[in-house]
């Protein structure tokens, strides 16, 4: 079997001081057994989940009963992090946050993509090593996870620092058959490989790989190792100096720190082709184990006039500009509202209509009243029934209404929204001056405590002048 837990835990512990971005979370996930987990073995019940490879909803079923190994791919660190990020990274953030509350010890895997022509392009517009680069915005992708509430990662891994285990799976293909080296690169002979484009569905004609290369043996091929100086990220291999191809870098780690088949794989939907077809080509040729990962898991994208929102378009928000207007629970309450693979239209209306939804919930949740069993047994539900977090917020609103303050408590930490309200002196006090500060039409004061105060969490509705 492939599943290796324990050896994720000693891989951890062996990695660098600089790596460990999060290792505190990886130990309270491995061992810490918190009191969720002791609160909740719910054996009885089986979440059922929708996989990519199957396209069917299907019962989950792990390598190990209580464990769940989840790989989840990491951002390019080349610039901030927009609200499509958000959404991905929210939503794989409450699947391993209901799983561990389940009963189920989660280790969740993301690695960082911190060599990438992105990055060695921007680097050399800014004038600045790509290592620099790299880690700045590394730092404020931690940054942006941070304010947003994302804390379930176990381990973050970085490219970078997994440059042997890289070019050793590289050898391995090699000595298999499946690559060959070219002047440009070693490349991935797709024509070895039996379940090429079995996740992705398409046909031949649709999957040649965007890397287009005239040394190449079949189009389909991808590359495996780009020969040339890259500078600064450029490293020795067998083949020739040079750096990774673009898949290579998640099968290496995953397999150091997983093996060969583990349970979970998630991602944007647009990861699926070429990048997660390559990366199961490369896992399943090592040793022939398959399927490498029974649930593939892929988020819809969050859109702006029905296209997806991305750097290259133009039509993005960074995570930290919306934080400014919107607080992490609105976000949060904003993203789940909409069904993890369902696209989701960021508008402005939108996000009113969450923070009317999340206002009001914290409004009627005031006096505890009891348990609600059918309210709780409908978040559950919903929950279990393919992650449908819209149905487990109108469980939510139910819980509100009916004052099960407990239940907002401990499903409010599941999706990282806070749902009761926290009033102090303090804070009133700062609402009441900058309404004095409106009506007196000093804007740009008033702006600047509201600011202050979102990125603090606070929820601030202003009324109509
Ligand atoms: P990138 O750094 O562009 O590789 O993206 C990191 C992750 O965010 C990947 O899983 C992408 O699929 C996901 N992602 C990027 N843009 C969006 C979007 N507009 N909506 C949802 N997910 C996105």
């Amino acid at each position: 079997m492939g599943y290796q837990h324990d050896n994720c835990s000693k891989q951890v512990k062996k990695a660098g001081v600089a790596e460990r971005l999060n290792a505190s979370a990886c130990k309270a996930d491995a061992w810490g057994f918190d009191s969720l987990r002791r609160r909740n073995s719910r054996k009885d019940v089986t979440m059922q989940l929708y996989s990519t490879l199957s396209r069917t909803v299907e019962s989950l079923e792990t390598l190990s009963p209580d464990r769940v190994s989840l790989f989840v791919c990491g951002p390019t660190v080349y610039d901030f992090s927009h609200i499509g990020h958000a959404r991905t990274y929210v939503v794989f953030d409450v699947l391993a946050k209901y799983l561990r509350w389940t009963g189920k010890e989660v280790f969740y895997l993301q690695n960082i993509t911190d060599v990438d022509d992105k990055i060695i392009n921007r680097a050399k517009e800014e004038g600045v090593s790509q290592s620099y680069l790299a880690r700045k915005f590394e730092t404020e992708y931690l940054r942006d996870m941070h304010a947003l509430g994302i804390d379930a990662v176990s381990y973050y891994a970085r490219a970078t620092t997994h440059m042997p285990e890289i070019i050793a799976q590289i050898e391995r293909l090699f000595a298999r058959g499946v690559a060959y080296v070219t002047e440009t690169g070693v490349y991935f002979n797709l024509d070895t490989f039996d379940h090429n484009g079995e996740l992705s569905r398409q046909d031949t004609a649709n999957r040649i790989s965007r890397v287009s290369c005239s040394t190449k043996h079949n189009p389909e091929d991808f590359a495996l190792w780009k020969l040339g100086e890259f500078g600064e990220y450029t490293w020795d291999s067998p083949w020739g100096r040079g750096r990774p191809g673009w898949h290579i870098e998640d099968t290496a780690i995953s397999e150091k720190y997983f093996g060969q088949q583990y349970d979970m794989h998630g991602g944007g939907l647009d990861l699926i082709f070429p990048h997660h077809e390559a990366e199961i080509a490369q896992m399943e040729s090592l040793e022939g184990k398959h399927p490498m990962v029974k649930y593939w898991v892929h988020t819809g994208f969050l859109t702006v006039n029905g296209e997806k929102m991305s750097k290259s378009l133009g039509n993005f928000i960074t995570i930290r500009d919306a934080l400014k207007t919107w607080n992490k629970d609105v976000l949060r309450y904003f993203i789940l509202l909409s069904h993890y693979r369902s696209p989701l239209q960021a508008t402005n209306e939108g996000l009113v209509n969450a923070q009317r939804g999340f206002e009001h919930i914290r409004a009627v949740a005031k006096k505890d009243a009891g348990v609600n069993t059918v309210g709780r047994k409908a978040f559950i539900d919903a929950m279990e029934s393919d992650l449908n977090t819209p149905a487990a917020l109108a469980a939510v609103q139910g819980l509100a209404a009916s004052g099960d303050l407990e239940a907002l408590k401990e499903f409010g930490e599941i999706l990282g929204i806070n749902f009761l309200r926290k009033t102090s002196a303090p804070i009133s006090i700062l609402q009441d001056i900058r309404g004095e500060l409106r009506a007196r039409k000093q804007f740009e004061l008033a702006d600047m405590i509201r600011e202050r105060m979102v990125s603090a969490g606070i929820t601030i509705t202003d009324p109509p002048l």
